[in-house]
């Protein structure tokens, strides 16, 4: 029996054409740090969440000058580009008509329903989703004091207001996040608002922390609600470099075998016993393959206690042993290597992916 239910049903939507809810796989985002004006920034930082695995990236729209370099981001960007707009509603119509694959807006801090039509007539226009994002950091006033009392309240009642009014003017190309720096808030109120609708939902905590707690309490609550069939596309927030957010993502999907596509890495703790350098060796070997998306399994392991076992049980697998270590592929022992361990095994890897895709 699976330890996961089945799938919430949803509506889909797309994002130049990465699907999100419905029967689609559930996709990994993350957004970028640089300023969306500094292009150059902007770009290669797309590009290399976009080797990591990113599937949908956001980018601050926060003044003109961001607006103005959308279009180039956008058009250099290898995945589609979400512009994530607050207060002002002209740079979120202008991201709709600069070439945007999608918004994301907080109707709370939008101000009245009439500038909220005049975005979601835009994105109608360019026929693009729209994420509406809740936040517990920017709830609208008359909620607060309920948020105090009950966080998970305050968020489903500010979300269901935004659906009412967004889906009253017709539109229904939505996407919506409840989010809080609370794991089991954000848990409450996403299973409150699932329970009541067929939006595809974006899930993650917000303002989760730095790498090592926020990996660990956005993992906690992902596997919660994930666990019951909730979230359509995830986001990882940490502080720090985004790239770090996909790999936790892709890692939290691939444990709960809701991604089979990615590759799983098993790799020991290491003990006084390891004969090779397995941090380093598994670090690199995440930071090149997690991107690709074959369901590979890869073992690094010190030494001959369980290495052996481990190895012959991955697609491919070192483990160490006197002197070096020892290479496995489909469970047979192909080589021993010597010298610098971890570059080799990296070529071998290359080769192994290489002969697979052949
Ligand atoms: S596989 Fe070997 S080196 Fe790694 S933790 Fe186990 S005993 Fe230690």
């Amino acid at each position: 029996m699976s330890a996961l239910a089945p799938r919430r049903r949803t509506r889909q939507v797309s994002y130049g054409g990465v699907r999100v809810g419905g029967d689609a796989p559930i996709t990994i985002q993350s957004m970028t740090t640089a300023p969306t004006a500094d292009v150059r920034r902007a770009a290669r930082e797309i590009r290399s969440l976009a080797r990591a695995g990113c599937e949908l990236v956001r980018v601050a729209v926060k003044d003109g000058d961001d607006l103005a370099a959308l279009p180039v981001v956008a058009a250099r960007s290898p995945i589609p580009v979400i512009a994530d707009v607050h207060f002002d509603y002209r740079l979120a119509v202008g991201a709709a008509r600069a070439g945007a694959a999608g918004l994301r807006i907080n109707p709370g801090n939008i101000g009245s329903a009439e500038r909220v039509r005049r975005v979601v007539d835009a994105a109608a226009e360019a026929a693009i989703p729209i994420r509406v994002g809740v936040n517990s950091g920017s709830l609208e006033r008359d909620l607060r004091a309920l948020a105090r009392r009950d966080p998970a309240r305050a968020l489903f009642e500010s979300a269901r207001r935004s659906r009412a009014l967004v889906e009253g003017m017709g539109f229904r190309d939505l996407v919506f996040s409840l989010k809080s720096p609370d794991a089991l808030a954000t848990v409450e109120a996403n299973r409150l608002f699932a329970a009541e609708n067929d939006c595809p939902l974006h899930v993650g905590v917000t303002e989760a922390g730095p790498a090592a707690s926020g990996a660990a309490k956005s993992a906690v609550a992902l596997a919660l609600l994930l666990s019951a069939g909730i979230g359509d596309t995830i986001r990882v927030s940490l502080s720090g470099d985004p790239v770090r957010e996909v790999a936790v993502a892709a890692a939290v999907l691939s444990a709960l075998g809701l991604r089979r596509d990615i590759p799983r890495i098993v790799s020991c703790p290491t003990c006084g016993r390891s004969w090779i350098d397995v941090a380093r060796t598994a670090e690199r070997l995440e930071r090149e393959i997690m991107g690709m998306r074959s369901g590979v399994t890869i073992a690094v392991m010190g030494c001959e206690v369980n290495g052996p076992g481990e190895a012959r049980d991955a697609d491919i697998g070192l483990a160490g042993s006197r002197g070096g270590a020892v290479l496995f592929r489909r469970g047979k022992i192909i080589k021993r290597l010597k010298g610098d361990i971890p570059s080799e095994f990296l070529r071998e890897v290359r080769n192994f992916m290489r002969d697979k895709v052949k």
